[in-house]
Formats: structure tokens, sequence, C-alpha cells
């Protein structure tokens, strides 16, 4: 094992302390990264676009502990974890084991053989499990650990992390997840964090749809939002979008409905997960009829011109248009 007690992370002697070599410092990575750093760990990062690499080391002036790589493998050197917050899994594969049109070498290949790589990007199961295939050849320990609890619960270090990997990958990986996030799960095998996170968001999207309609439904028929949505809570419908998330504008305060569908978690990257969701759902054969109808309406939402706006707004398209 790299660290016997990664949890130990403040001591004297700085090479003592636990390496992250950490990827991708986008709307999540910046403040998922951040907390690794407040916990005492020793961040190098890197990013394609200089300037997040930039923005992040100006967050952390005169701190010995936080490097910035200027190539990918400068970063993996001496790494205890590497982790990466990427887009998609094309950008994971190519950052892990290089591009041949390229000609660009992999972090594989300078990574220590003890080094545990996690990847916390959302991506489809069948590529963690790709992944996994590539690096078990190679004798590197990997797990996918993607998140849910969005930009603000990055910030805050209070993601929700789910795991798959093998109990002892993860039994390593959880007190560096601990430092980002407030619940680790541990779903299976590689590929089951990616399942179980589409399946949950999956679930989110039918029930913000679902929760739109029948608030409106009761508008159309004179009952006040904020009413029904009580009657709602209190009864068989109550769901997580009517205790926090409620997609009406006025009836909650401090929810992206009330603030112009501003923040929160993007239309463009639900479909993106609806879009995972229904891929996995193919190779299975299966049945996912309400998802795919919670997958048209969001995609429809999103040509409409909505891409950008948080997912809650699906309360708009499901207005009556007299
Ligand atoms: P983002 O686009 O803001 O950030 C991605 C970052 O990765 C960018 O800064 C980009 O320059 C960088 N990047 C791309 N390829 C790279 C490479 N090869 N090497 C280094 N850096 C590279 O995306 P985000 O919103 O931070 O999301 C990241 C992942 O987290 C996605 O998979 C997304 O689905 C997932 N996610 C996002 C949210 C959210 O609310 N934003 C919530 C849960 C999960």
């Amino acid at each position: 094992m790299a660290n016997e007690n990664p949890s130990a992370n403040i001591h004297s002697d700085p090479q003592k302390r636990t390496k992250i070599a950490f990827f991708g410092l986008g709307n999540m990575g910046a403040g998922m990264a951040a907390n690794l750093v407040k916990a005492g760990m020793r961040v190098c990062v890197y990013d394609l676009l200089e300037s997040n690499v930039n923005a992040f080391l100006n967050q952390h002036p005169n701190n010995k502990d936080v490097m910035g790589a200027a190539q990918p493998d400068e970063a993996v050197k001496e790494a205890d974890f590497v982790i990466s917050m990427l887009p998609a899994g094309k950008h994971v594969k190519s950052l892990y084991f290089g591009d041949e049109t390229s000609g660009t070498k992999g972090i594989t290949a300078s990574a220590p053989s003890s080094a545990v790589f996690i990847d916390c990007s959302t991506i489809e199961a069948s590529e963690a499990r790709d992944i996994n295939q590539q690096m078990l050849l190679l004798g590197l320990a990997f797990a996918d650990a993607p998140v849910s609890g969005g930009v603000a619960g990055a910030a805050a270090g209070t993601l929700t992390f789910i795991t798959g990997g093998s109990e002892e990958t993860v039994s390593r990986i959880r007190p560096v997840l601990e430092t980002m996030g407030k619940n680790i799960f541990h779903a299976g095998d590689v590929g089951a964090g990616q399942v179980a996170k589409i399946c949950n968001n999956m679930l989110l999207a039918i029930l913000m749809a679902g929760t739109s309609e029948a608030l409106q439904l009761a508008m159309d028929n004179g009952i006040d939002a904020k009413v029904m949505s009580d009657i709602m809570k209190a009864s068989s419908g109550n769901n997580w979008a009517l205790q926090v998330y409620n997609p009406c504008p006025g009836v909650m305060e401090n929810v992206p409905s009330s603030n112009g569908y501003k923040g929160g978690f993007m239309v463009d990257l639900m479909n993106k997960d609806l879009g995972l969701a229904m891929a996995t759902a193919a190779k299975h054969q299966s049945l996912v009829p309400m998802g795919s109808l919670a997958k048209s309406l969001y995609q429809l939402h999103s040509v409409n011109g909505n891409g950008g706006k948080d997912f809650s707004s699906i309360f708009e398209s499901l207005k009556a248009k007299r």
C-alpha cells in the first residue's frame, strides 16, 4: 500500500504526506482539488486549459504543497493517488493510455506501480470496465467513483461518491474520497459506480418531470402551487423535488426555480446522464420506458434553447400554451 494511513496527512515531513495527481480543474474538479489541499495533501494539478491551472495556483499562494504540472506525466511521477474529473470516457482513456494518432503517451506509463487511479468523471460503465481491463494488464489499481452533489457539493466537500472496484482498492481510496465528500458508497465491481449513478439520475429526471406535471395540472385547475406541494409532501406523492428542489418558481426560496433556473444541474448534463442510462439499458435490453420518455423531454427542452438552465426548468416546458 502506498500510504498505510492516508488520513494522517498533516505530516511534518512533506515527503510523507499523501501525494495526489489531479486532472481536470473544471466546475467540479477545482472544488474537489481544493478540498484535498485543505486536508493537507500534496496536490499536483493538470488541466488542458492552462488558465484553469493558473487560477488554482493563484488560490493557493505560497503553498508548497500545491503544484501545477506543465505536462500530464509530470503530475503523476510520485503520486500515491491519481484522480481524474473529465468530461467523458474518451478523455479519460486518452489521458490514461495516450493517443495513437497524436503519438502521446498516457500517464499510466509514468505513474508509480503503487499508485491507485480513481476516475470521478461520469462515463459509460462499459468504458470504465475497458479501462480496468487495461489497468489490470499494467498491474495498476483502478476504481470508478462518479459523484452526486453538483458544483456546490464539490466546493463544500459534501459530495456523494458511488464507487466501483475491488474491496481492497475501495478501502484504499476511501480516506481520500472522505476529504471531498460526506457519503462514500461501494456499489460493486468496476463499472458499478457508473451504473448506480445513472440509475439514480434517470430516476431524478423522471421524478422532476412527474412532479412538474402534477404541479402544473393542479395549477391549471386553480390550485396554488405551494398548497399543492404541501399536500403532496404529506401524501404518497412526496419526493426529493418537493422536499428540497421545487421546480415551480416562488414555492421555495434558494432553489434554481426561484432564481430564473440559474445554477444547479444543467439540462445538458442531465441529457448526458440520460444518454448514458439509455446506452447501459440497451446493453442488457433493460426496459426503461419512463427513462426513455424523460430523455426525449429533456432533449426537446435542450433543443428549444434551455440546455444551460437548471434541469428543474423542465417545469416551464409543461406549461399549457393557451
Ligand atoms: P467541466 O467541463 O467544467 O470540466 C472538465 C475539465 O476537464 C475542463 O477544465 C477541461 O479543460 C479538462 N480536461 C479535459 N480533458 C482533459 C485532459 N485530457 N487532461 C486534463 N484536463 C482535461 O466539467 P465538470 O462540470 O467539472 O464535470 C466533470 C465530470 O463530472 C463530468 O463527467 C460530469 O458529467 C461530471 N459531473 C458534473 C456535475 C456538475 O454539476 N457539473 C455533477 C456530477 C458529475
